[in-house]
């Protein structure tokens, strides 16, 4: 199990890499503390107020919001396919601003700004690439599954696609395919998705076309409402070690 050890190690280090390489847009890292990150994006919404098009009206600011939705818990997932963002008022609370992904589906989601994504942390590239790549497998899931239920408690409402946080959840599969693959080299160079968020590279496509095989192989995918998919227990990398 040593080989889970050694390619964390490797990840990290392939990540600092490309955060030198890939830093044409690093507007966020000068603000060390979390207070001072989280007054420069209240500064901005505020400045910007109602907006139907940040990506339009505002391609900077467009872009510092990519770079801290980096830091959100559910990034990459929530933001797969971001096109726009914009900003309106809250419809219950009147006088707050809301930030608001737009997606190519047609989507609109909320996204919590200035608390989840200021007292998160970013991800790796490699494993950011690597939820990218399945993601037609989870909407294809979703669409030939047209009756919404929550597999736990019988909900009807706020679905969402879990992989299957006993069986195999996401990082679990994520753990397994690298741990199979560690004589290979990793690819440590990525690619940017329209909205800002890494994929695989050409020269990756081996790489990719095999850990996709892998996910269809063995994800077990199902749906639960987004209380009781909060809610499952964390896989955690340590239950590897033994
Ligand atoms: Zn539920």
């Amino acid at each position: 199990m040593n080989n889970i050890i050694e390619d964390t190690e490797i990840i990290i280090t392939t990540k600092k890499k490309n955060d030198v390489k890939n830093c044409e847009h690093d507007r966020i890292s000068k603000f060390k503390t979390q207070s001072s990150l989280k007054n420069y994006f209240r500064e901005i919404i505020d400045k910007i107020g109602v907006c139907d098009s940040i990506q339009s009206k505002y391609p900077n600011e467009f872009l510092d919001f990519c770079e801290v939705f980096k830091r959100h818990s559910d990034y990459p997932e929530k933001f797969i396919g971001l096109t726009d963002i914009k900003i309106n008022y809250n419809p219950e609370f009147k006088n707050q601003l809301v930030v608001y992904i737009i997606k190519n589906n047609g989507e609109i989601d909320n996204v919590s700004v200035l608390n989840n994504c200021i007292s998160g942390k970013p991800k790796d590239y490699l494993k950011i690439a690597m939820r990218v790549s399945i993601q037609p497998q989870i909407d294809e899931y979703k669409n030939n599954n047209h009756i919404r239920v929550c597999e736990l408690c019988g909900e009807h409402n706020r679905i969402e696609i879990d992989h299957h946080s006993v069986k195999t959840p996401f990082n679990k599969l994520y753990n397994d395919f690298i741990s199979i693959n560690s004589s290979q080299k990793l690819p440590n160079t990525f690619d940017d998705t329209q909205g800002h968020i890494k994929c695989f590279r050409e020269i990756d496509n081996n790489f990719q076309e095999k850990w996709i095989e892998y996910h269809k192989e063995n994800a077990i995918l199902r749906m639960l409402c987004r209380a009781c998919n909060g809610s499952q227990p964390k896989y955690k990398i340590n239950k590897l070690l033994y």
